[in-house]
C-alpha cells in the first residue's frame, strides 16, 4: 500500500512508467490557507515584566478547571477525572483569541478567574468582546502576582482583526487532547465546557486497570 506520504518513484514504477504527463501534483492556490482553520496557537498569560496589550477576536470568554497534574497543565474532566481522584486541586481560567495589532500575531490568552471581571463587565455593556482592546499588567512585576486588566473599544477603523480561533480546539491541541476525542463543533456560545470521550483519552495516556489507573509520569513541560 502506498500512503500519501510515500514519494513514488514514477520512471521506475511497474505501472505508472509508461503513463503520459506528472503523477502527482502540488496542489497550488491563489489565496493563502484560512488561518482560522488552522489549530496550533501559542498560549500566552501576563507577563511580569510588560503588560500584555492585544484585541479580542473572540465574541465571549470561555473558561473551565485545570489542574496541574503529571508535569503539565490538563482540564478537569470531572466527573470522571483522574486529576481529581488524586486530590489534585483544580482552578479555573478564562480562555480568549486575540490579536496583537502591533506584531500581527493571533494567540490564545489565559487569565485567571478573578482578573476576567473587567472582561465580563466589558462584554455585558457592549454585548460581545470581539473589539476589545486590554491591557493585562501585574503590577507587582512578579511572576503569579495579581493580574489587572484594563479595557477600551479598539478603534477598528485602523485595525482589521481576523476571524476568532477555535479556542476550544486550540487549547485541546495544547493539551495534547485526542482530536477524536473531543465532540465538535465548539461553537462558542455552546456549553463551555470540553466533552471528551474518557476511553479514548485514557488509551492515549496508557491508562491501564492493572496499574489503579495512574498515569505514567509525564514529561512534557507546561505549555506556558
Ligand atoms: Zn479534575
Amino acid at each position: 500500500m502506498f500512503g500519501p506520504h510515500i514519494k513514488i518513484d514514477a520512471a521506475n514504477h511497474p505501472t505508472l512508467k509508461n503513463s503520459k504527463g506528472p503523477t502527482a501534483m502540488a496542489q497550488w492556490s491563489n489565496t493563502a490557507p484560512d488561518v482560522a482553520t488552522k489549530y496550533a496557537y501559542e498560549l500566552h498569560r501576563t507577563p511580569a515584566d510588560r503588560p500584555l496589550n492585544a484585541i479580542i477576536t473572540s465574541n465571549d470568554i470561555i473558561g473551565c478547571h485545570t489542574h496541574y497534574w503529571g508535569g503539565r497543565t490538563v482540564p478537569c474532566e470531572a466527573p470522571h477525572c483522574p486529576a481529581c481522584d488524586e486530590g489534585m486541586p483544580s482552578r479555573w481560567h478564562a480562555y480568549l483569541s486575540v490579536f496583537d495589532p502591533k506584531t500581527h500575531d493571533h494567540f490564545l490568552f489565559e487569565c485567571t478567574a478573578k482578573a476576567v471581571q473587567p472582561l465580563e463587565e466589558y462584554r455585558d455593556s457592549y454585548g460581545t468582546l470581539r473589539g476589545c482592546f486590554f491591557s493585562a499588567s501585574r503590577p507587582k512585576r512578579r511572576k503569579n502576582s495579581k493580574i489587572i486588566i484594563a479595557v477600551r473599544p479598539a478603534d477598528l477603523t485602523k485595525t482589521r482583526i481576523p476571524d476568532a480561533l477555535d479556542v476550544i480546539r486550540a487549547m485541546s491541541i495544547i493539551w495534547q487532547m485526542p482530536d477524536t476525542a473531543l465532540q465538535t463543533p465548539s461553537a462558542e456560545h455552546s456549553t463551555p465546557t470540553i466533552t471528551p470521550d474518557h476511553a479514548i483519552i485514557n488509551r492515549m495516556r496508557d491508562v491501564s486497570p492493572n496499574n489503579n489507573g495512574r498515569k505514567k509520569p509525564c514529561t512534557s513541560p507546561d505549555p506556558a
